[in-house]
């Protein structure tokens, strides 16, 4: 057996040590005499891995008592249509921060439920920034804010929290959740599909203020509802059982690695030094401004385009894959989320200059 370093956005390279407990556990999980898989989702045991996912993730997170932690299914992309349905409240319009691919998704899919305010846009720069402040459009009739703080495809990332001027700030951290410490309290409702940082798909975490749920119309589908699956412990319908309990693994793997605030000292070195290389480099680049430049997912161009594929299969030949970029913007992208080792970060780099050397 070999193992790559596996550089997809998601889904993305796990802890090895995660894959070998699951591993050691797939036949029998503690005393249990059965597999996570077979498991009633109703049973004793279920409910341990249920309260540990749950207790860990607040501890993690530092999730204050007044927010719900709810563990859904239909990933990011079905939460741009459950945010209005849930947070509107009545009201006809959202602000949403444009800045990049997954942002316009959003935004796309909100315009079936209320007017979009656009606070801000950096699409007339090909999402390569985030629009100042100063200039941002924020309409107090609205019922929340809306930004992607890490925007997978393009690489640009919020570094501190945005200012929504007392309107309950919601927040797509599917790409980032779990990659620096985040003050919970200050946003009105977070979510993140799971397979970017946190484990395998199937799971998508929504962690909301408990005075913003409740109020969705009686259209809106029950297992859509928050306060419906937050009365119900997300079980309104069966759980993805086994993801549940994949999440749970990674987030003790990652109270052993010391938590958010040492992953985030790891984090910042490794991108770091990539966008090093890729800056000092005559070969590489990256468009995105400094300031904004995702830990997780760095973008690069070739300055040669006909080399994209003579590099994607040299890499493969060295053990480096999924490095090919979206194909929406071209080129390659490198996703170094919690789990990609450094010595990862650092094969690909000595990968990158020795092709630079070559051609
Ligand atoms: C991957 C991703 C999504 C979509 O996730 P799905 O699970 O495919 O719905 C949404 N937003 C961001 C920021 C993402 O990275």
């Amino acid at each position: 057996m070999s193992r790559v370093y596996n550089f997809s956005a998601g889904p993305s390279t796990l802890p090895e040590t995660v894959l070998l407990q699951a591993q050691q556990e797939l036949l029998e999980w503690r005393d249990s005499g059965m597999s996570v898989m077979e498991m009633s989702h109703r049973g004793k045991h279920f409910a341990i891995i249920a309260e540990e996912l749950e207790s860990d993730l607040r501890s993690l997170l530092a999730i204050p008592t007044n927010y719900k932690v709810l563990f859904l299914q239909g990933g990011a992309s079905a939460q741009f249509s459950f945010i209005p349905q849930n947070l509107l409240n009545g009201k006809t319009k959202a602000c949403y921060i444009k800045t990049g691919a997954w942002s316009e998704k959003a935004v796309s899919d909100a315009k079936n439920y209320c007017e979009v305010v656009l606070t801000a846009s950096s699409e007339a720069e090909h999402y390569t920034h985030v629009p100042e402040v100063a200039d941002w459009v924020i309409d107090s009739e609205a019922a929340y804010l809306h930004y992607t703080s890490n925007e997978t495809i393009h690489g640009v990332e919020f570094s501190g929290v945005p200012d929504s001027k007392g309107l309950a700030l919601v927040s797509d951290m599917s790409s980032n959740i779990l990659s620096r410490p985040v003050d919970v309290s200050q946003y009105g409702l977070i979510y993140a599909g799971t397979q970017k940082n946190m484990g395998p798909s199937g799971v998508t975490i929504v962690i909301v203020r408990d005075d913003l749920i409740g109020h969705a119309p009686k259209t809106t589908p029950p297992v859509f509802n928050y306060a419906e699956q937050a009365k119900n412990q997300s079980m309104l319908n069966t759980p993805a059982t086994y993801n549940w309990y994949l999440v749970g693994l990674v987030l003790k793997w990652l109270q052993g690695q010391g938590g958010v605030a040492a992953i985030e000292q790891r984090n910042i070195a490794k991108a770091a030094k990539l966008y090093q290389a890729i800056d000092q480099s005559v070969l590489y680049h990256n468009p995105v401004a400094i300031p904004y430049r995702s830990r997780m997912n760095v973008p690069f161009i070739l300055a040669d385009e006909s080399l994209d594929k003579a590099f994607l299969a040299a890499a493969e030949a060295n053990g480096l894959y999924e490095l090919k970029g979206h194909r929406s913007v071209g080129g390659m992208r490198a996703s170094i989320y919690n789990a990609m080792p450094d010595a990862g970060v650092d094969a690909l780099m000595a990968f990158m200059a020795e092709f630079e050397r070559t051609h």
